[in-house]
């Protein structure tokens, strides 16, 4: 429930506490902004999804992503970022003072800064809903422990399903890539890792078409291999589903503009269609999400919005 307006005026609100989010807050604490980042669940983002970062540049040894995710937050902590827990439900942008409305108090603020990361996509078939949570993950770092020794499909040819395919052979006892093309999209060493693990079947150029399952989860797959006109099953207890990200933008309104995917459109500047709101990290439309990508966008963003306060420093007083 919206309570009443706080008279405070933030220099910079900052939505999202992933990579992007927190680099933005401590590039705006840095210039002496004040600065609230506000956070819906644990901080981190979705690093706290995946399990180690080998690609982060000053650990050439892979971290633990959640500590990564700890490490970002405790320097966000020590510039004395303000924070906030709550779900952001919409935007007033009309004018220089924007609102944040959320479901804890509704804030006012100079400039905002859209770090919201994207969720994961579902598949859409038949049995997803029905046993999300009995089989159906999108998380295998949350959830891989619960098959041990247990055969599981991944579905997905991205970086995500590659990755956390070769993280569930830790526990399962086999894992079907099941993917609807025959090239993976993934970065090549880490294909060359997943086809030279052997508790990996990939299942080429197939689509999922039901889950289904009993009193006790998921029990197998109906699948569609397009190559050779087959429909088939495949006998699994889980079933992980990595197939891309949709951004998290339904507090966004229609005056900030989006791509065709509705990911937020910006500038080099990281500057949207409104001015004072800028967005940074995987919310954002571009080419490579990545955490350093993420964590360059946030900075951009944060350094945007302080010319921003300077250069209209009018408009509030
Ligand atoms: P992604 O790169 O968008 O890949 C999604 C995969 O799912 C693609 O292989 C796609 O097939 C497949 N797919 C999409 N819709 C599908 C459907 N309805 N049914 C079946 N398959 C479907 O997503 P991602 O792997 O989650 O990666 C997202 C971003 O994060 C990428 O930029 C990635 O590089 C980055 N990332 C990086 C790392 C890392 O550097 N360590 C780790 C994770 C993610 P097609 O190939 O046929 O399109």
């Amino acid at each position: 429930m919206v309570k009443t307006s706080n008279s405070d005026l933030y220099d910079i609100i900052i939505i999202g506490s992933g990579p992007a989010g927190c680099s933005a807050g401590i590039y705006a604490r840095r210039a002496k902004l004040r600065t609230l980042l506000i956070e819906r669940f644990a901080p981190g983002g979705k690093l706290l999804n995946y399990e180690r970062v080998e690609n982060y540049p000053g650990f050439p040894e892979p971290i633990a992503a959640f500590e990564l995710a700890k490490r970002f937050n405790d320097h966000v902590d020590a510039f004395g970022v303000e924070r906030l827990s709550a779900e952001v439900q919409q935007l007033d942008v009309s004018g220089p003072v924007k609102r944040v409305i959320t479901s804890e108090a509704t804030l006012e603020t100079k400039t905002i800064i859209i770090a919201s990361g994207a969720a994961p996509k579902t598949l859409g078939v038949s049995g997803e809903r029905e046993f999300e949570g009995r089989g159906v993950s999108y998380c295998a770092v949350c959830d891989a422990p619960f098959f041990r020794d247990q055969d599981v499909a991944v579905v997905g040819g991205g970086d995500t399903a590659v990755e956390e395919a070769m993280y569930l052979t830790r526990f399962a006892n086999r894992v079907y890539l099941i993917h609807r093309r025959d090239k993976l999209r993934a970065a090549q060493d880490l294909q060359d890792r997943l086809l030279n693990n052997d508790k990996v079947d990939v299942i080429w150029n197939t689509v999922v078409q039901e889950i289904h399952g009993g009193e006790a989860g998921v029990e197998g797959l109906k699948l569609y291999n397009k190559k050779d006109d087959r429909e088939f099953n495949l006998s699994v207890q889980g079933i992980f589903v990595f197939v891309g990200f949709s951004p998290n933008t339904h507090f966004v309104p229609a005056a900030i503009g989006t791509d065709e995917k509705g990911f937020v459109i910006t500038n080099e500047n990281m500057e949207t269609s409104v001015m004072g709101v800028y967005a940074a990290g995987d919310v954002r439309s571009k080419n490579l999400r990545q955490i350093v990508t993420a964590t360059s966008d946030g900075a951009i963003a944060a350094v945007s919005a302080h010319r921003y306060i300077d250069e209209n420093s009018r408009l509030w007083s």
